[in-house]
């Protein structure tokens, strides 16, 4: 059996060494005499998992002491709700700079539970670019502000951010989370869906600086308040015990490997390699992003014309590079480079792009 490049944007490609450790220790886990997934979420075996979980992403991260790390189920889509349930007030609103796709699902949340002002609006320009931190109009008045790092499916990222001195800052990090350094103390809250950088599907990482608790209204059902989760350790209902035992695996392979700063420089490495597979291809293949703000996540690109398209990206496939059309919403092409893609699998990828350009001219 050989695997393929997996360049999928979600659920993606994981370490080969987490698959197998996983593999080796399913049926029965470290001499516990039963899987770790058959086992109480309050056995000692489990428990040990939970809190190494959370250390690691603390000290990955570099979080100070003043936040909690928070293991939730419901995806980052849950937290679209979730974070309006428990800040937006009334009178005060929030902000939200719409940089695409799911800012614009996060937005639709949000105006359901209170007022919203969208601060930046990428749709004129149809999210291929994002404003400069500086150039933001942040108003202290608000309850809080909403942005998203990497938008997964346009292929644009934040590369500087705003410090959040005027007011918190909440923030979709789904996509890049544990890619790159970040500024942790810029966010009063950042939240992430495992399954792209981290692990499978099923848990969120919750990021929230422990002022930020005090808010949490006390009518709300308790699984949906912060407050409970913070309370409890992540420990109020049974979590997704599979999907942090595999986190927890990743995250010992990202130390392993030099941790954030090693995974970083990994990664600006392996979106070099496709962005110049792109720029130098005479126009062949086009990134209609602004070049400020390309991703190193997810790379789109377009092709001469939809024909050609779809001829690349059947012959892609027959070549073992899979998952690279882009998202049925703007078509073209996406690569997903996420921390567990090897510099080999994108070296590949784009020369399979040179030979083909070379092989149907436009
Ligand atoms: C994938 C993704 C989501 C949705 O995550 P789910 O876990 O499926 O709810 C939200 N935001 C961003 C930026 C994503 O990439």
């Amino acid at each position: 059996m050989a695997r393929v490049h997996n360049f999928s944007a979600g659920p993606s490609t994981l370490p080969v060494p987490v698959l197998e450790q996983i593999r080796d220790e399913i049926v029965e886990f470290r001499g516990m005499g039963m899987s770790l997934i058959e086992a109480s979420h309050r056995s000692k075996e489990y428990d040990a998992i939970h809190c190494e979980t959370i250390a690691l992403i603390k000290e990955l991260l570099s979080i100070p002491d003043n936040y909690s790390i928070l293991l939730l189920g419901g995806g980052a889509t849950l937290q679209f709700g979730m974070v309006p349930m428990n800040f937006l007030r009334e009178d005060a609103g929030c902000d939200f700079i719409n940089s695409g796709a799911w800012a614009v699902k996060a937005l639709k949340d949000a105006k359901k539970v209170g007022p919203v002002t969208v601060i930046w609006d990428g749709e004129s320009s149809r999210y291929t670019t994002l404003p400069t931190p500086d150039s933001l109009p942040i108003s202290s008045k608000s309850s809080y502000l909403h942005m998203t790092s990497n938008e997964t499916i346009g292929g644009i990222q934040w590369h500087d951010w705003p410090d959040g001195k005027k007011l918190p800052i909440c923030i979709d990090m789904s996509s890049d989370i544990m890619s790159r350094p970040i500024p942790v103390e810029n966010f009063a809250l950042i939240y992430a869906g495992a399954q792209k950088n981290l692990g499978p599907a099923g848990v969120t990482v919750v990021i929230i600086r422990d002022d930020m608790l005090d808010r949490c209204p006390s009518n709300l059902p308790e699984y949906l308040s912060y407050k409970t989760h913070a309370t409890g350790n992540s420990l109020y209902n049974t979590p997704p015990v599979f999907s942090i035992y595999a986190m927890n695996l990743v995250l010992h392979w990202i130390k392993k490997n030099g941790g954030i700063e090693a995974v970083e420089r990994a990664n600006e490495e392996k979106a070099q390699v496709l962005y110049d597979a792109i720029d130098s291809s005479d126009v062949y293949y086009r990134c209609p992003v602004d070049p400020a703000v390309r991703s190193r996540m997810n790379i789109v690109f377009r092709l001469p014309t939809e024909e050609l398209e779809a001829k690349f990206l059947t012959e892609a496939t027959a070549a073992g590079l899979n998952g690279l059309p882009g998202h049925r919403s703007v078509g073209g092409c996406r690569a997903s480079l996420y921390n567990a893609m090897p510099i080999s699998g994108v070296r590949a990828l784009a020369a399979f792009m040179a030979e083909f350009a070379q092989a149907n001219p436009a």
